[in-house]
């Protein structure tokens, strides 16, 4: 018995895709992006290859967790594998954001990591180093696992080999900050090892000590 469609996420998904391309993290009809309700164990995914500028309620796609489709006309976006196997590998999640933007793109096409240690957000935002997958055709149940395989449970973020990223979070506001540290930091990055430069890594202590901050006193009560 499948759980109750919410509307409530339907607009979340929505009001997600036109953030994202507003935000520049991905062009055109690129990217995709889904909300998990955890009460319901139902998850909500953008359509496939639509303008996220014109998309209305309707057009997002609902399944189970399992795969099942419950609601919506419309051909979920192809990476949907990908996006119901994190919040199945992931259940403290109930974000997730597949985007192309240019720095992150610059690694997963070197097929490099972008380490935590660089930076004190990526320290706090990034969970864990962001590792590269393994090359994998898009909308593949391979790329899904490859993805899966390299987040692990530590990192908020992954990188995909000659593709994009793709970014999780306990909610919509989590994975977007990760989204935008991750897309920072690769720029960051990418200029360090431009001038031929390498960067000074942050000691282990230091990055366990802000991500203890993070997790206890950053923020308001
Ligand atoms: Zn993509």
């Amino acid at each position: 018995m499948a759980g109750k469609v919410k509307a409530e996420y339907k607009e979340l998904v929505r009001t997600s895709g036109v953030r994202m391309i507003d935000s520049g993290l991905t062009v055109a009809t690129w990217g995709n992006i889904s909300a998990c309700d955890r009460e319901e164990g139902l998850m909500y995914i953008t359509p496939s290859g639509m303008n996220y500028h014109t998309l209305t309620n309707d057009d997002i796609v609902v399944f189970d967790l399992e795969g099942n489709h419950v609601e919506g006309d419309r051909r979920p976006s192809i990476e949907l594998q990908l996006h119901r196997g994190m919040f199945n590998a992931r259940p403290e999640t109930t974000a997730c954001i597949h985007t192309h933007p240019i720095f992150s793109t610059v690694f997963s096409s070197m097929g490099r990591d972008i380490p935590i240690d660089l930076h004190d957000e990526a320290a706090q935002a990034l969970g864990g180093p962001v590792r590269c997958a393994t090359y994998q055709l898009p909308g593949t149940q391979d790329l899904a696992d490859a993805a899966i395989d390299a987040i692990g449970k530590d990192s908020n973020a992954c990188l995909l080999r000659s593709h994009g990223a793709v970014c999780i979070g306990a909610d919509m506001d989590s994975a977007f900050k990760v989204a935008t540290v991750l897309e920072m930091v690769s720029e960051i990055y990418w200029r360090i090892l431009a001038t031929g430069n390498e960067y000074q890594p942050i000691s282990a202590e230091n990055v366990a000590a802000m991500q203890e901050f993070v997790k206890t006193k950053y923020g308001q009560y």
